[in-house]
């Protein structure tokens, strides 16, 4: 079927989750995707925080949903169904945690190897579920920190693919453009969620910047099919320690440089932001902007989609919504304007951030008696 011919009443039908935009991904039709029942995440209205901010329509899109809890099952899906197609013998790739507990889940699934290089301090939870699905890791030291060594770790592992024909299973345009087109189907589900109306602002955490500039192209495909009238304005939102898309933005470059990492937030400490070109011209283009916030506005965002929102995110997974309190606090917002933000990951894959905004130690330990005696007092 050509593109153009593709209704919106086509796309009502067929299978679940990402496999609904099969036609738009990079697979043969033919192929039998490598899945889990990945997309098809809810888009869900804000309760609290939305009215708070004095804003109408905003809509949080839980991506934590997914099978590992993150976006990146995605890309996964994606690329290890190309894999088993192409027939390649396995994968190898970097990873600060969702995309290596991604691609282990679904390599798993395929039956070919992994193999991960990934961060000196990768958050626990996010590095031992990709070894329970069978990921063979390695930890480099100085990776996701110093610049030099996190692009020496890509272009070995480029090396390694191309001599070996291994999968490549860097998350970003600049070294996987086909499994990236998994990204799109956000942009196809937000759409479709809104009753097939463009928002008006799109908050994105960036790290890379491959979500945001992936999400952006997702958009311009549905309104050059003609699903949707317009554009978002797509948002990027950095932590302030690890800003080089907001850097470079701010000086109207389209180049991103080397950022020396100091922001504590598991997934978007990336010190070289391998598709900061394609971010910068997504903003750009989309009427957008680059915003930071400081990791302690993160961790607050956090907490309030919790209470909130009832919603439990990791704390890359709040930054757009930090983001956005910053954007509606300086007026940035239009209290009809419709507005999502990306909520990209679940809230057990960082537990050091959880552990830090509560207090178990609250929790009373009484025996059976006791708590008989309490509950009379509250009755
Ligand atoms: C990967 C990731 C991001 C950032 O994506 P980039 O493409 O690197 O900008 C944001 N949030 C979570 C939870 C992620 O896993």
């Amino acid at each position: 079927m050509s593109l153009a011919a593709v209704t919106r009443e086509d796309l009502q039908k067929g299978p679940h989750g990402i496999w609904r935009y099969h036609r738009f991904l990079p697979v043969p039709p033919d192929c039998a995707p490598v899945s889990l029942g990945e997309g098809e995440t809810p888009l869900v209205r804000s309760a609290h925080l939305g009215p708070d901010l004095g804003l109408r329509n905003l809509y949080f899109k839980l991506e934590g949903s997914n099978p590992t809890g993150s976006y990146k099952d995605r890309i996964a899906s994606v690329a290890l169904t190309r894999c088993r197609a192409q027939r390649k013998p396995a994968v190898i790739g970097t990873s600060s945690g969702n995309t290596g507990a991604a691609t282990a889940a679904y390599c798993s699934r395929a039956g070919v190897p992994y193999l991960l290089l990934t961060l000196e301090n990768v958050s626990e939870p996010k590095l031992i579920q990709s070894l329970m699905y069978g990921a063979r890791a390695i930890a480099v030291k100085g990776f996701g920190t110093d610049p030099q060594v996190s692009q020496a770790v890509f272009d070995m592992v480029q090396a390694v693919s191309r001599e070996r024909g291994w999968e490549l299973m860097i998350t970003a345009n600049a070294c996987n453009p086909e499994a990236m087109q998994g990204v799109k189907t956000i942009a196809y589900e937000i759409c479709q969620q809104l009753d097939w109306r463009a928002p008006g602002q799109v908050f994105v955490p960036v790290g890379a910047g491959g979500l945001l500039a992936s999400c952006w192209q997702g958009f311009r495909e549905c309104r050059n099919l003609g699903l949707v009238d317009g554009t978002p304005a797509m948002v990027s939102v950095q932590p302030e320690g690890c800003a080089h898309v907001a850097r470079a933005f701010a000086a109207g470059r389209r180049q991103t440089d080397p950022f020396a990492c100091t922001s504590l937030i598991s997934g978007l400490q990336v010190p070289n932001a391998l598709d900061g070109d394609l971010a910068l011209d997504a903003l750009y283009r989309s009427g957008g902007t680059a915003l930071t916030v400081a990791d302690a506005d993160i961790y607050e965002a956090q907490r309030r989609l919790a209470l909130q929102e009832g919603i439990f995110c990791e704390p890359a997974g709040a930054a757009a919504t930090a983001g956005l309190i910053r954007a509606a606090a300086e007026g940035r917002v239009h209290p009809d304007e419709t507005v999502v933000c990306l909520v990209t990951g679940i809230g057990f894959k960082d537990l050091d951030s959880v552990y830090a905004a509560v207090d178990t130690g609250l929790v009373p330990k009484l025996t059976l008696a006791d708590v008989r005696e309490k509950l009379k007092d509250l009755v």
